[in-house]
């Protein structure tokens, strides 16, 4: 038999019906919606190396004015249509990485913690969901000193959440965060950022571990200079064997924006030219070399491939698999 539209519209007529009359009734229908989604970690494997990519949810900012410096918001909403996206705000995903290298289990940012909105904060299940707990956490990487990447070391009550963990930090970015003279230089729109690194880390300021770039922080794992979008902000690459992928943090907010225009910057980079120069550095670089990448702000599992197109990029997302 030749299949048409019309004989597959028919075959299929024709199940349900006879489904409906052997088996519903209208009680067993009746079943609510669950309301819930399944725990968002992801596995990969780079070599010997497991990677979880765990969930922190997503966050929504409010409006597209003033998102894009340098964008009216006509072409924001058209690049979020473009998308898929909604395109009257935006929606922030955040996903951070646990790197079990073997000997070490290491964290790469931490999530929201207990201080975000009903859509994020839901970094911890997701994390006890993937099987670990926050005494698992031999050390703690953080990419830069951002609210949603580092509220999640310490809860709103000043508890630290990764007690044995060994916390590395960025030295330019420490310094910079840290440093009395910057806050008092500090226009408003960036004070907050420095009271956020504050909560965090003067509490902890004596015990932190100062990484430097182009060196090991953990056995696999490479820090790598990507300054711009903070002074201290940092990549990394994880290696194992002849497999390689980069975490490549916030050299872009939301893919669909800037991976896709890679001139725009996003309102929370603090030196848009230097960021830009890294943007364009790492995602050029990334595309040539076919390199897997984890970004913080993309679609969960956050994880895919740059392809190049012309002056623009895009973001192909990695087929899902068993980790082996
Ligand atoms: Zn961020």
């Amino acid at each position: 038999m030749k299949i048409t539209r019309r004989t597959a519209m028919g075959a299929l007529l024709g199940t349900t019906a006879a489904a409906v009359g052997a088996r519903f009734n209208p009680a067993s229908a009746a079943a609510g919606v669950s309301g819930q989604q399944a725990p968002a970690f992801y596995r990969s494997k780079v070599g010997d190396i497991e990677i979880t990519a765990i969930s922190d949810g997503y966050g929504t900012f409010p409006k597209i004015e003033g998102f894009v410096r340098n964008a009216t918001p006509e072409a924001v909403s058209a690049a979020l249509a473009e998308g898929f996206m909604p395109t009257d705000r935006v929606q922030i995903p955040f996903t951070t990485l646990v790197v079990n290298t073997g000997g070490k289990l290491v964290l790469i940012d931490t999530g929201n913690g207990d201080l975000a909105a009903p859509t994020s904060g839901i970094w911890m299940k997701n994390f006890r969901a993937a099987g670990f707990t926050p005494d698992d956490v031999d050390m703690v990487v953080i990419s830069h000193f951002h609210g949603d990447h580092v509220n999640g070391l310490r809860l709103k009550d000043g508890t630290a959440v990764f007690p044995k963990a060994e916390i590395k930090v960025s030295e330019p970015e420490f310094k910079f965060w840290m440093s009395d003279d910057n806050l008092a230089k500090a226009p408003d729109g960036l004070k907050n950022n420095f009271n956020v690194a504050r909560r965090v880390f003067t509490p902890m300021a004596k015990d932190v571990t100062l990484y430097n770039w182009e060196k090991e922080v953990a056995p696999g794992i490479t820090a790598h200079a990507a300054p711009g979008h903070t002074p201290g902000h940092t990549i990394f690459s994880i290696n194992s064997g002849n497999a390689s992928f980069m975490a490549v943090s916030d050299i872009t907010n939301v893919p669909v924006l800037f991976v896709r225009n890679p001139d725009w910057a996003v309102m929370f980079d603090q030196d848009p030219d230097m960021a830009r120069a890294t943007r364009h550095r790492v995602l050029d670089m990334v595309s040539a070399d076919k390199m897997q990448v984890g970004f913080y702000h993309a679609n969960f599992p956050a994880t895919g491939f740059i392809t190049r197109d012309g002056g623009r990029y895009n973001l192909v997302p990695a087929a899902w698999k068993l980790p082996v």
